[in-house]
């Protein structure tokens, strides 16, 4: 009997990922009904992304499986008391390259002063070659999926990095803290702090007045993790004060940001709509493809989120 795969990802979605997952599936060899509507009790694996503000009731999916979404973050869902069956987050090629492409571009973009240069066609010629990369200390605030292959990316571009998670880590060519005291010892010694981290109440206003005065002067923050991770009120004081010299910001507490957000004008804060990274339906479909055929099979199952731990 095929196995029924609920698409719950919105009917906006459906196009984009309906040829995508049923390659993939066909691919993996997985016998399946993929539907975008089911009687609950039928349905054997759900594929989902929150959409609308009230949260789904999983209650009636008796034989679901395992709930599979398609995004990294997972704090709309994680949650929620109704579902009893393992979730998966999405860990995705082509979402790992797309923050990879956001973060390499935004740090180079600091570190070399391109906006000071595409403002100053002013016909003086100030001769000033800017610092290598090796002078520029960078501290990545989350080594997971994403925040390490930016490390990688950025090592491999000369940068000193230090990286910083909940547990211990070793990667390569990359100095690793975590807890407390790690984070003050990164965060002193960075000139450009990126923030990869979930949201989660013991990542809530992480940057706040102490961790930002941990910083040297005038660093630079980017942050396309998520909106919570910021003290908005401390990081426009920082700003205000010189202390942070620039804030590049993908993701906020309310999105879209509210026209009218102090951030929109600022002049040291770009904002960017919530584009750094996408989960791409062409490699993420294999992701969803491939942990449906560990369910039938009764393998372990990929990218699954610890709930206890928010992520
Ligand atoms: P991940 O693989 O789960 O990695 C999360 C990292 O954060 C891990 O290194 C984890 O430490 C660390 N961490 C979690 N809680 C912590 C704490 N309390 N203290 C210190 N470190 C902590 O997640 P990911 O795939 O890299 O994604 C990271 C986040 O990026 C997502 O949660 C999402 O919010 C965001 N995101 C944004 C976009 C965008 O377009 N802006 C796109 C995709 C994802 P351990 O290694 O010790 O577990």
């Amino acid at each position: 009997m095929n196995a029924v795969v609920l698409f719950a990802a919105g009917a906006t979605r459906w196009p984009h990922w309906e040829g995508p997952l049923r390659k993939a599936l066909a691919d993996a060899g997985v016998a399946a009904d993929l539907v975008t509507e089911a009687a609950p009790e039928r349905v054997d694996f759900i594929v989902y992304a929150p959409s609308g503000d009230t949260p789904p009731d999983f209650t009636p999916f008796t034989r679901c499986r395992a709930v599979l979404g398609l995004w990294a973050g997972v704090e709309r869902i994680v949650g929620n008391s109704t579902l009893t069956q393992p979730l998966c987050r999405m860990v995705d090629p082509g979402l790992t390259q797309g923050m990879v492409e956001y973060v390499t571009a935004h740090v180079l973009r600091l570190h070399l002063g391109i906006d000071a240069l595409l403002r100053a066609q002013d016909g003086r010629w100030n001769h000033e070659a800017p610092a290598l990369a090796g002078d520029r200390p960078i501290a990545m605030l989350g080594l997971g999926a994403l925040g390490a292959a930016c490390a990688q990316a950025l090592v491999g571009l000369g940068f000193p990095v230090m990286g910083w998670s909940r547990r211990r880590k070793d990667l390569p060519g990359i100095e690793c803290h975590h807890g407390r005291a790690g984070l003050k010892t990164v965060l002193k010694r960075a000139q450009i702090v990126v923030t990869l981290l979930p949201a989660t109440p013991q990542t809530e206003n992480l940057l706040n007045t102490e961790t930002l005065g941990w910083l040297p002067h005038g660093a630079a923050i980017i942050n396309p993790g998520r909106g919570n991770l910021i003290d908005d009120t401390a990081l426009l004081a920082a700003l205000a004060s010189g202390q942070v010299g620039q804030a590049t910001l993908d993701v906020f507490r309310v999105e879209p940001l509210p026209q009218g957000h102090p951030y929109w004008q600022h002049p040291k804060v770009t904002v960017t709509p919530h584009i750094a990274a996408e989960t791409r339906p062409a490699t993420a479909a294999a992701v969803i493809a491939e942990n449906i055929r560990r369910g039938l099979a009764g393998q372990p199952l990929l990218h699954q989120v610890d709930r206890q731990a928010g992520y």
